[in-house]
């Protein structure tokens, strides 16, 4: 799934502090949009192992919120609902597509790392590739109801993130074809620094 899908769903879950202490929503929805993102960080390093935790983010995100629950501040808001859209970003990258130059082809078997069981979770394709239809689809289904509950900065982000995600999903298959050009134009001696998956080593 697309960066701004799981950013989209981090506003969606921290929406939820609406309902137990709505003057910390701004503060929760934030960290599940920066939560939403950051496993993605790791993009050109170890993608979707270095800092994807299925496991991990999940038992934190739990502990975090059982604590927020019972001392409601800014901070413990902050942690809890970013390792939430973490926890989340985590295991839903296993019902996309694989770890792939060209995920729509469903020829690698590598969705996202367990590091708890040390093994790699291999895709459901529910949605089959990061940009693809449905995924737009999702993105724009996540983000209806911030965009009624928000104004000001917060609904511009959501309002930005769903354009974001309409473009990616124009070009996401034009993306590759650059991107096989630009490898292409790459030094061999150079090729060690370009991630595995442009250069077809990744199932
Ligand atoms: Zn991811």
């Amino acid at each position: 799934m697309m960066a701004t899908t799981h950013a989209l769903l981090g506003v969606l879950l921290g929406s939820v502090s609406l309902f137990v202490a709505p003057e910390l929503a701004p503060v929760a929805v934030l960290a599940g949009f920066a939560g939403g993102v950051f496993p993605d960080l790791d993009l050109y390093s170890g993608h979707r192992k270095t800092l994807h935790f299925p496991v991990y983010f999940s038992i934190a995100a739990v502990a975090t919120l059982a604590i927020a629950a019972v001392v409601p501040t800014a901070l413990t808001f902050a942690v809890g609902f970013f390792l939430l859209a973490a926890a989340a970003h985590s295991v839903s990258d296993a019902f996309g597509g694989g770890l792939e130059l060209k995920p729509w082809l469903g020829q690698s078997e590598r969705a996202v790392y367990d590091h708890f069981r040390g093994q790699w979770i291999s895709p459901r394709r529910w949605i089959r590739y990061d940009g693809a239809p449905e995924d737009f689809a999702l993105a724009f289904a996540v983000a209806l109801p911030s965009l009624v509950l928000y104004d000001g900065t917060i609904q511009t982000l959501v309002v930005g993130a769903v354009l974001i995600s309409g473009v990616y999903a124009l070009l996401r298959k034009p993306l590759v074809r650059i991107a096989e050009w630009m490898v292409g134009q790459i030094p061999d001696h150079l090729l060690a620094y370009v991630p595995d998956r442009f250069v077809g080593d990744f199932v």
